[in-house]
């Protein structure tokens, strides 16, 4: 199974959209538990990281200046 990869401050799809329609949730942060933001309404949830992993489409835009080329 492939483990993906994700960080603070990333943009990730879930499998689920959010009630509001978008299906964008930025990571706010990250611990045990993660808490994502809705980038339509704005909405926070936190939810445990094993439920986050398996509820996780992808990734869509990484934080991460090294990872691939995001827009600025
Ligand atoms: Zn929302």
């Amino acid at each position: 199974m492939e483990k993906k990869q994700y960080q603070l401050g990333d943009i990730v799809q879930m499998k689920k959209a959010h009630p509001c329609g978008t299906n964008e949730m930025e990571i706010i942060r990250l611990g045990m538990d993660i808490r994502i933001k809705c980038v339509g309404c704005k909405h926070s949830v936190l939810v445990p990281r094993a439920k986050f992993e398996s509820k996780l489409k992808k990734v869509l835009r990484s934080a991460s200046p090294n990872a691939d080329q995001a827009e600025l």
